[in-house]
């Protein structure tokens, strides 16, 4: 069998990278350099934790995507994850935190709910006054993305059954007879065509430009005084929660950055163009900072990223087949990175075996119901 993947992102990688582990022909291509600074994927880190709200299906299946990347850290000959367990925290009446806790009680992974005296002792940067439930879970850390990313690329290129195909952007895709023409005019044909083109897909796909909507959004690398540095290095990540927005903070782990960002989502910006954030953007997230973190005062601003999601409504992910014989997939929402091996695997599998593709989309939507063996 012979798979045609359009975007050499985590998710396009990755089923490359599941397909041709299997023994399958697998023909990658990417707009832009391998890896595109432009994708999604590429940023220091990506957080992996258990704490889903109420998502029960994404909670359950982060056992298995820890279980995929182990299987890709073997085949890398390294691992490139930071474990840092995981804080909730939330305040201004939002039940984020609960909801969580209740989700992973439901699957046997409970967390632990830290009384506020126990908080601020255990994590003395935090400012723990508007902190209304805290919960704690020893699992969770970080992921390096853009080293994932570029190992991945390296990987796969050392594969004879793999052809990467770099700086050569697809033009159009026709997912009934399983070809795609690029923009120099030539056609290549597989049994499977996948369209993993992130925060572009609705280009190529443009029925899908309404429910699959690129949203610009912005983190902000901090530099932090050296005894603040030497805290936090040791974790944890952080997940809050007060009211509608969330904030996450990414521990620098192994001497990669410091960040901040929020999971309000955007929905709005070209992902080809603008890449710079103005002050204006950021200063809410600033403001957040300030309130939650003691010393925020000696933070200084190192660089901001721009970078974007592709978002659905409901945040689950898209994963269907479209076609005889295509496939879309753009597991995102801002949270599809730390899924990105097993996405890929199961992608492959479901591929390859002729598996039932609505079965599959309803597991990577995180809805109930588990994949057929
Ligand atoms: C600020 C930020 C923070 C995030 N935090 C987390 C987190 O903590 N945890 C988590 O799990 N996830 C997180 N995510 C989400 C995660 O990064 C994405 O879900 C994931 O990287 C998406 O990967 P992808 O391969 O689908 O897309 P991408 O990485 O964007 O890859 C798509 C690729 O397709 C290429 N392409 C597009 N069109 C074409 C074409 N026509 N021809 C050829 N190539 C094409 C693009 O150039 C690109 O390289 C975050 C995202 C952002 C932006």
């Amino acid at each position: 069998m012979k798979g045609i993947i359009v975007g050499g992102g985590v998710v396009g990688l990755c089923t490359a990278w599941a397909m041709s582990r299997s023994g399958h022909d697998v023909e990658l291509f990417e707009q832009g350099a391998l890896p595109h600074p432009l994708a999604s994927s590429i940023d220091e880190h990506r957080l992996i934790r258990h704490p889903y709200g109420d998502h029960r299906g994404y909670a359950r299946m982060i056992d298995d995507a820890f279980a995929a990347w182990d299987v890709l850290w073997r085949d890398l000959d390294r691992s490139f994850y930071a474990p840092t367990g995981t804080l909730a925290l939330t305040g201004n009446g939002a039940d984020w935190a609960a909801r969580s806790a209740a989700t992973l009680a439901s699957i046997g992974r409970p967390m632990t709910e830290l009384a506020p005296t126990e908080l601020s002792q255990r994590f003395p940067l935090l400012d723990a006054r508007r902190v209304e439930r805290a919960f704690w879970i020893d699992t969770g850390g970080v992921l390096f993305a853009q080293d994932i990313v570029a190992a991945l690329a390296g990987h796969l290129a050392a594969q004879p059954k793999v052809r990467l195909h770099p700086n050569t952007a697809v033009r159009s895709v026709d997912l009934e007879r399983g070809t795609i023409t690029t923009e120099s005019g030539a056609s290549y044909s597989g049994d499977a065509v996948v369209v993993a083109a992130g925060a572009w897909v609705g280009r190529l796909l443009p029925e899908l430009q309404r429910r699959l909507l690129p949203s610009r959004q912005i983190v902000i690398y901090f530099h932090l005084p050296d005894e603040q540095l030497a805290v936090w290095s040791k974790g944890p990540m952080i997940i809050e929660k007060t009211g509608d927005v969330g904030l996450y903070l990414v521990p620098p782990m192994q001497g990669r950055g410091f960040k901040v960002g929020d999971h309000e989502f955007s929905r709005r910006g070209d992902p080809s163009t603008a890449r710079e954030a103005v002050e204006d953007e950021i200063r809410p997230l600033l403001e957040r900072c300030r309130s939650l973190f003691r010393g925020f005062e000696r933070w200084r601003t190192d660089r901001l990223k721009v970078c974007f999601y592709t978002v659905t409504d409901d945040e689950r992910f898209v994963v269907e087949k479209l076609g005889a014989n295509g496939w879309v997939m753009s597991p995102c929402s801002g949270h599809g990175f730390k899924f990105g091996a097993l996405m890929g695997q199961e992608l492959a599998r479901t591929i390859v075996s002729g598996r039932d593709a609505a079965a599959h989309a309803q597991w990577a939507a995180g809805l109930e119901g588990d994949l057929p063996t």
